[in-house]
């Protein structure tokens, strides 16, 4: 397992201490996004697979962050726990608004997930790596991607405020492979092993057509 390493700085910066900050933040904390970490019997959004249209649509930019915000990253929070990933893209359920959902800490209930709306990609580091990716549009299909091994991202959360993240190892990864799905780009696109690719994809029944290499 790959070490993950994350500095969150929200770029707003508040007045320490004071008793309305306080209580702001308590409110927001009671707003937040989190739901029981289980898979449901019925989760209540269906993820689309390779080969379907929505999955290569771009997604917009979300203008305004309100609750219909909220309760879409909250179901699609429910349909990762329930799938068992820890991220998904909403162009993933076919809705094409960029909002992106990662919870790499799936097993405690402790850990809040992450919210990531319009988010944007400040600077990759200079490193590169290969790690073997999957993803829940793709099921069964695991291959080497290469990588940034850094990025430094930023975006709005569930409340709207804005954030910024450094980023490395498995996060860095899946941020970036998320927000692939917002342009309507797959992991497989960018699998660089074609025999590899060909079989890991006819093992489970995908079609190679359905993939755009960009490589
Ligand atoms: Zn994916």
């Amino acid at each position: 397992m790959m070490v993950c390493n994350v500095l969150s700085i929200p770029l707003a910066r508040s007045s320490a201490g004071s008793f309305a900050q306080m209580a702001r933040s308590a409110v927001q904390a009671t707003r937040g996004v989190q739901v029981p970490k289980v898979a449901l019997d019925e989760p209540p959004l269906t993820i689309h697979t390779l080969g379907d249209a929505v999955l290569r649509t771009p997604a917009k930019r979300i203008s305004k962050v309100d609750e219909s915000v909220r309760d879409l990253a909250r179901d699609m929070l429910r349909s990762m726990y329930s799938a068992h990933g820890i991220g998904l893209a909403a162009p993933q359920v076919g809705v094409h608004k960029q909002l992106l959902v990662i919870d790499l800490d799936p097993e405690n209930a402790a850990t809040p997930p992450m919210v990531l709306i319009n988010p944007e990609i400040g600077s990759f580091g200079a490193a590169i790596e290969t790690y073997e990716e999957g993803c829940l549009s793709i099921p069964g299909v695991y291959l080497n991607v290469v990588r940034p091994a850094a990025v430094e991202v930023t975006y709005r959360d569930e409340m709207g405020r804005p954030q910024r993240v450094k980023a490395d190892g498995l996060l860095a990864r899946c941020i970036q492979h998320e927000m692939d799905h917002l342009n309507g780009v797959l992991f497989v696109d960018r699998v660089t092993d074609e025999l590899s690719l060909n079989e890991g994809l006819q093992e489970k029944g995908f079609q190679r057509a359905d993939v755009h290499s960009i490589r």
